[in-house]
């Protein structure tokens, strides 16, 4: 029999928020995703941050766009690599990985498509879990209240929940877990991270890694509320919220 638990969320962009864009593959010379995948850049600081935020008992869990996958810049398989080696370097602090491989049209956002025929058609949709949307909010919710998480990895043990979506399997048995939406956070460095947060019904705090400096720039023409708080990094963000909690 398993219990019921209250947990509070931290929901986490990747690129950007905890990590050197994703972008960087382009703009940078890594030559390939592998070299990428063995470089992960962490912004300094994150790994001090999620382990107070853990201590104080938050679940951390990556919401991330990876629409590069339907694209064709790289495959459902590197981003799983990505994440793992992420979580290597971060002691596996996050709890579990969401991630969105679609795309509504395949294009980059000035219109060009980058890698020709290496788009894969099945993935160009509408889809309901690409950030602003709330899918992926959803689908944590949802697995986090099934608590239907099997055991599978020693060393993930003093972690709460591991989501392998590429291999479509849970690795750790957990309490049934339901969100504590007043006390929990999206946290990300773009306008669409941090309203798929306001959608959701959480706090959502801008960062100005990644793309943050451009994409505060850009709130400042929308009249709607797009994000709650502005940071300078995430752990400006992590002291705002251990500080919050007190
Ligand atoms: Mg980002
Ligand atoms: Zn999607």
């Amino acid at each position: 029999m398993s219990d019921i638990e209250t947990k509070n969320i931290i929901f986490l962009d990747r690129d950007g928020t905890i990590c050197v864009d994703g972008g960087a593959f382009q703009s940078h010379d890594y030559g390939s995703y592998d070299n990428l995948i063995n470089n992960v850049i962490l912004v300094e600081g994150v790994e001090k941050s999620l382990k107070r935020l853990k201590e104080k008992g938050f679940l951390i869990i990556v919401i991330s766009n990876q629409a590069g996958v339907a694209k064709g810049k790289m495959t459902e398989s590197d981003v799983h690599r990505f994440n793992e080696k992420l979580n290597e370097k971060l002691d596996n602090l996050i709890d579990g990985f969401y991630y969105c491989i679609h795309h509504d049209t395949g294009e980059e956002s000035d219109g060009r498509i980058l890698y020709g025929d290496k788009i894969i058609k099945e993935l160009i949709v509408d889809c309901d879990c690409r950030k602003p949307k709330i899918g992926m909010f959803k689908q944590a919710e949802d697995d986090l209240r099934n608590g239907k998480i099997q055991t599978i990895d020693e060393k993930f043990l003093n972690s709460t929940i591991i989501y392998d979506k590429s291999r479509n399997i849970y690795k750790k048995s957990i309490n049934k877990i339901l969100i504590n939406k007043n006390k929990s956070y999206m946290i990300g460095d773009k306008l669409i991270d941090t309203m798929a947060g306001i959608n959701y019904g959480v706090k959502s705090f801008l960062v100005l890694t990644g793309e943050g400096k451009a994409e505060y720039e850009k709130s400042k023409s929308i009249n709607n509320k797009v994000y709650d708080k502005c940071f300078e990094d995430i752990n400006g963000a992590s002291n705002y919220i251990l500080e919050e909690l007190v």
